[in-house]
């Protein structure tokens, strides 16, 4: 160990990396394609790309100036958007920070987060940088919660639950009676609807009664510019003042502010897209269907599990990648058989069947 990993604080010293998604020219390489060939299906991005008007709205901008650290045109528009009072809104660069800023506000040393394991992998990797306990509370086969294990991990140290609905990798949603149980407990209760677009159910109107919940929304999927980094997050006065306060002043650039105001004046042609993306999954799914050695769990969002009989994902994963199609595969071992495939474009879905007619 070097001098400076001795004085470095032990838990972030062991923090293990974080793996997104490889930049398309790493896996062309890694792959031995060329990179045009290389087909996205593995982080739910969106396929069509930013949106003409969204990317003609960066064009115009005042970038030597900084951007307003309140928020105010962005938190107007996602209130009106929302249909919820700007007070109870705060955007974050990406609903990652939002995540992050939760445990710095609730969340000290030796506290424990709970999430339910297979689910979106930040949770666990914040709770770390945040030297608390993350709790993994498994789901059952079909991947519901299981809310009496749930209720036990909830003691007096623990300070979060984190629940994607539609959770991701697995596709299936929360059910209002399992968030109303979790709620009465009193403990914060993040519902991550990164996906919400897709599935098009939300428990915001969860919000009236609980002052502890926290919804979580996303741009990077639906709206094509998980590059420029915005999510927001719809929580009581008190909690939304309080994250207001602790976040970095400027933490959404004028690029990120002014690509969602272009993506909510255009939503209706970004949810029409959205809308073509489920169309593709469930082209997926019918294919699927008809195939042998491999099925899928159903799914609210824009991606798909598949589970594969006759080989291991690892396989299965290496020879999409021959292809030049990437999927998600995972390292926990209750999905060593299965990989995540993002909902592509119509052309992309039929190279994608094409492969599986042969890789299955
Ligand atoms: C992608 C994703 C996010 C984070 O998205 P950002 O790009 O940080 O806004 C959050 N939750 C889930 C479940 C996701 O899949």
């Amino acid at each position: 160990m070097s001098q400076l990993e001795n004085i470095m604080r032990p838990h972030m010293a062991k923090i293990a990396t974080y793996h997104g998604v490889d930049p398309s020219a790493e896996l062309a390489r890694d792959a031995g394609i060329k990179p045009e060939d290389v087909i996205r299906l593995n982080a739910n991005e969106n396929p069509y790309g930013a949106y003409d008007k969204v990317s003609e709205a960066l064009t115009t901008l005042d970038l030597h100036l900084y951007p307003d650290t309140q928020q105010r045109k962005l938190r107007a528009a996602l209130g009106e958007y929302t249909g919820q009072p700007v007070e109870r809104i705060i955007a974050g660069a990406g609903g990652d920070e939002i995540i992050d800023l939760l445990m710095r506000l609730f969340v000290e040393r030796g506290q424990s987060v709970i999430d339910c394991e297979p689910t979106f992998g930040m949770y666990g990797f914040s709770a770390r940088l945040a030297d608390a306990e993350i709790v993994s509370v498994p789901r059952n086969s079909t991947w519901e919660i299981n809310i009496p294990a749930m209720l036990e991990a909830i003691d007096d140290q623990a300070r979060i639950v984190f629940l994607a609905s539609p959770n991701n990798p697995t596709g299936n949603l929360l059910t209002e009676s399992d968030a109303r149980s979790l709620l009465e407990t009193g403990i914060v209760v993040c519902v991550d609807e990164t996906y919400y677009e897709f599935a098009q159910i939300s428990l915001s109107h969860l919000l009236e009664e609980y002052e502890n919940l926290v919804i979580l929304r996303s741009f990077s999927k639906w709206a094509g510019i998980a590059g420029l980094r915005v999510g927001y997050a719809i929580a009581s006065e008190t909690l939304i003042r309080h994250l207001m306060d602790i976040k970095q002043p400027y933490n959404i650039n004028v690029a990120g502010e002014a690509a969602v105001l272009a993506a909510l004046k255009y939503r209706d042609e970004l949810l029409k897209r959205a809308a073509s993306l489920i169309v593709q999954r469930k082209r997926l799914e019918e294919a699927i269907d008809g195939l042998d050695g491999i099925s899928y769990y159903p799914s609210e969002g824009n991606f798909l599990l598949c589970r594969f009989e006759h080989r291991t994902a690892e396989e299965a994963y290496v020879a999409l990648a021959k292809h030049g199609i990437f999927v998600r595969r995972f390292p926990q071992s209750v999905l060593v058989d299965s990989l995540r495939i993002s909902a592509g474009t119509s052309e992309q879905t039929d190279r994608l069947i094409d492969a599986l007619r042969i890789v299955a």
